[in-house]
């Protein structure tokens, strides 16, 4: 399918209304509001359907490949690769209304949910029932479960506790072409035929729709405890990174910001956060209290030892929540800089997170732009953020330059394109620097295996 192919002619809009009993609509007003995700990209839909059930989206699909229009999965739109911006316009399926918790069974430690609830309702409920979620995106109050496994979502607990994938035991799943399987199911173990839960892990909306998911489920940890870091140089602080889970202590979160990172939370949050500090780690411990207690003992020890100007440890869980709530302003206070900013998620192995910070700052100062560096440095997944204006033309030329360097030297330290955005629309050219012609390939050979007329999600991942 090619870029503006398709118009969804009125007797198909009325044929997808029937489909949907009606809950279907063609406002230009409620369009407008699907044809963006968090990233810059936009375009709008013909209409946007709000599915009740897997069987109406089998429907949908059966209809498209006949038809050959578009059908764009959506949850929450926080993605930031263009992932649920419908290029090619067609059919928004918005998953928010199938958002109800079906099962929640502590005994065997597994949720099945709905693909648009929400990941932070999620984690509150079973939180309540002493069961923990742990997959924590730093958009979770937002985003849905079905976002979450489209993209294979992260968030600060994935050094610790690992992706959304992880938690996948059973999904069900509308295929492009207007079936509903069952993969996995409810035990912890299971390899029957092909592994497709992990398949559609990271698929971005382009292999099938995710209706319900079995999420694993693990006892909350008995306790837990913060420290912040405070380095007066990078390379220390990118050190200390490397050298705390080398010597023996895995951490929940480690999370790492940079001086201009630090000035704006700072600015906007008033959280007693160090302004003259090169960087700051912010890191948390869970488990048993006296494992806590050692391990943040010895953290400290190390930290000192690897040059930190301080070491804070939290001594309530109020001044716990004050610097969790400095991490995740971070985004928001980075908005009041400039109109935009764009975060990227290139992604090191560990060890090269001090090349790696070294180089975006190197990045920034030639092509003279603003950038905010920080992230899960214990998983070596930064994000830097680009602070820029887009009516600013040459800045915004600057900028294009700018995040192909940022590429290229990820994938000549070793690392990778996206460790949690995924490739979606804004990376898709660059896809091949990392899999090659062969990789590519074989990837648009599987598309096409399971999708023959190309009208899931087309444009993404592949340009
Ligand atoms: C402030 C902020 C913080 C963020 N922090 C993190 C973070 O810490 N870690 C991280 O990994 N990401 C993060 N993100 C990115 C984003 O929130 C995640 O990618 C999230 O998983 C997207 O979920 P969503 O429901 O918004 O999906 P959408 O943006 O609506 O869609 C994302 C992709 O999934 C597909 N899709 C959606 N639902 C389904 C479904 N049911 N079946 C099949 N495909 C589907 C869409 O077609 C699209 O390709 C952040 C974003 C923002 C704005």
């Amino acid at each position: 399918m090619e870029e503006g192919e398709h118009k969804i002619n009125s007797k198909l809009v009325k044929m997808v209304k029937r489909i949907f009993r009606g809950a279907v609509s063609t406002c230009k007003e409620e369009l407008a509001c699907y044809a963006y995700d968090a990233s810059l990209e936009s375009s709008n839909p013909d209409l946007v359907a709000y599915p009740q059930d897997a069987e109406q989206i089998a429907n949908l699909m059966d209809l498209a490949q006949r038809e050959g229009f578009p059908v764009v999965p959506r949850g929450a739109g926080t993605g930031l690769s263009g992932g649920s911006v419908p290029l090619r316009g067609g059919v928004i399926v918005s998953l928010q209304k199938m958002n109800r918790i079906r099962e929640i069974d502590c005994k065997n430690c597994l949720a099945i949910v709905e693909a648009g609830v929400v990941t932070g309702n999620l984690q509150e409920i079973v939180w309540k029932k002493g069961m923990f979620y742990p997959p924590d995106p730093g958009s979770a109050q937002v985003c849905t479960i079905g976002g979450n496994i489209a993209e294979n979502a992260g968030g600060p607990r994935a050094l610790k506790y690992g992706v959304t994938r992880d938690y996948l035991l059973g999904l069900e799943i509308v295929t492009p072409t207007g079936d509903i399987i069952r993969t996995g199911g409810k035990t912890l173990k299971n390899v029957t035929g092909y592994d497709l839960t992990r398949f559609m892990a990271g698929s971005e909306g382009t292999l099938g729709i995710v209706t319900q998911a079995t999420v694993k489920l693990l006892p909350s940890p008995r306790s837990a405890g913060t420290l912040m870091l405070t380095f007066s140089d990078l390379d220390k602080a990118a050190h200390t990174v490397c050298n705390i889970i080398s010597g023996g202590v895995l951490p929940t979160t480690l999370e790492f910001m940079d001086n201009l990172t630090i000035r704006c939370v700072e600015d906007y949050l008033h959280a007693g956060l160090p302004l003259d500090a090169a960087a700051i780690l912010l890191v948390e411990v869970d488990g048993r209290k006296e494992v806590v207690d050692m391990d943040l003992e010895e953290i400290c020890t190390l930290a000192k030892i690897n040059g930190a100007v301080s070491v804070r440890r939290a001594v309530n869980q109020e001044e716990r929540d004050l610097l969790w709530r400095a991490r995740r302003s971070v985004s928001a206070s980075l908005s009041r800089i400039k109109p935009a900013k764009i975060s990227e998620d290139a992604t090191v192995p560990r060890s090269r997170i001090p090349d790696l910070v070294r180089s975006l700052h190197d990045i920034a100062r030639r092509y003279e732009l603003r950038v905010a560096v920080f992230g899960h440095a214990g998983d070596g997944n930064l994000h830097p953020n680009f602070l820029v204006d887009i009516r600013d033309q040459e800045e915004m030329k600057r900028l294009k330059k700018a995040v192909e360097e940022l590429f290229q030297v990820a994938l000549e330290l070793d690392g990778t394109l996206s460790g949690e955005h995924g490739i979606g629309y804004t990376k898709a050219s660059f896809l091949e620097n990392e899999i090659g012609a062969s990789g590519i390939k074989f990837l648009s050979s599987l598309k096409r295996a399971v999708d023959p007329a190309g009208v899931l999600n087309p444009g993404k991942i592949f340009k």
